[in-house]
């Protein structure tokens, strides 16, 4: 008998952590050949969200309920690694405590893995009804921008709902990194995923912990995380301006030779200089930055390559070694 395993990361939730319980065990029911293990991460809550799963947890009887408590609130992304890390089902599903994730897709999401063949299905909101209008055009900007200057292909309206083989999960509890940009991540580590459509929900009591600066800090981390062209920018901008200055040298020197007779100022040699001198400084940051970027990669730890399936027998320990140590493979990293 096969087991999925909810994560559910939790901060300031304590009206949510029944409700949920009781939707979730209703989808349970619907799902017999399955065992289940909720996993709540309480993620520095201020409230009574962990006696409230300490309640949910001791009155659970089919089901497993468990619980982590993180020390202080370190953010979703650090909740949802740590219910990662400590998981052991067979599938894995992260999904939000407000109900805004709704439970019934569970049961096209094992379809989309059992049936169909696919290693993940991410949920996936069609409408952003009942969203503020100008958080959409954010969020469609960020989209737009992420995925033309990085190798990640996010789409719009893709959530962090998802359900998991084990083998997904383990790829991405292997990306070491504390700056953790989750939906890159899942995007990074590849996979066949399936996308499961649904019409955005209302949460069902509480408060969302997102405000209009989280997000643009969450689209920021985002960028720094895996895009490096920026950098690449700024070596362009110096080569231009040190072609700007070469251009000018040259007009200045093409007046004074068709004119010898006009007298001219120190203004045009000081421009010359100052154009030239900034130009090649600019430029030499940007190459700075560059290797700074492959450093920053590098310390990131990310596996060389991730096996979907192989017919090799070999123990799976040794193949993450394998990854970690070997430098002489051309690095796939994605920048
Ligand atoms: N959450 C968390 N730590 C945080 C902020 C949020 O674990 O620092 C959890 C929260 O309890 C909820 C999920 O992440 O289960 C999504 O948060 P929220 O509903 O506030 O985000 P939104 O749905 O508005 O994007
Ligand atoms: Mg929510």
């Amino acid at each position: 008998m096969k087991t999925i395993e909810l994560i559910v990361p939790c901060y300031n939730e304590e009206k949510c952590i029944e409700l949920f319980y009781n939707a979730a065990k209703e989808v349970f029911k619907k799902l017999p050949t399955f065992r289940f293990i909720i996993t709540f991460v309480d993620d520095g809550s201020k409230d009574d969200t962990l006696n409230e799963i300490k309640r949910v947890a001791s009155i659970a009887r089919e089901e497993v309920v468990q619980y982590i408590a993180l020390s202080r609130n370190f953010g979703k992304e650090s909740a949802i690694y740590a219910g990662l890390s400590k998981s052991t089902g067979d599938y894995v599903a992260l999904i939000d405590a407000d109900l805004q994730h709704p439970p019934e897709l569970l049961v096209p999401m094992i379809d989309a893995i059992e049936k169909e063949g696919y290693d993940r299905a991410t949920a996936r909101r069609v409408s952003r009804k009942g969203e503020p209008l100008i958080r959409s055009f954010f969020s469609k900007a960020f989209y737009s921008i992420i995925n033309h200057i990085t190798v990640l292909d996010l789409i719009s309206g893709s959530t962090d709902y998802c359900l998991m083989k084990r083998t997904v999960v383990d790829s991405i509890v292997s990306m070491s990194e504390r700056e953790r940009f989750t939906k890159g991540i899942y995007s990074w580590v590849g996979f066949k995923n399936k996308w499961i459509e649904y019409e955005n929900v209302e949460r069902i009591a509480g408060h969302t912990k997102w405000n209009f600066l989280g997000l643009l800090r969450y689209a920021y981390n985002g960028f720094i995380a895996f895009a490096t062209t920026p950098l690449r920018g700024v070596i362009y901008l110096g080569i231009i301006i040190t072609i700007v200055s070469f251009l000018y040298a040259a007009t200045i020197g093409i007046a004074a030779l068709k004119n010898p007779l006009v007298p001219r100022t120190g203004y045009n040699s000081i421009m010359i200089v100052l154009l030239f001198l900034g130009g090649v400084i600019i430029t030499t940051l940007g190459v700075i930055g560059e290797y700074l970027a492959r450093i920053y990669m590098e310390v990131k730890n990310r596996p060389i390559y991730i096996e979907r399936e192989t017919n090799i027998e070999r123990d799976s320990g040794d193949d993450q070694k394998k990854a970690e140590t070997d430098n002489d493979i051309c690095s796939g990293k994605g920048l």
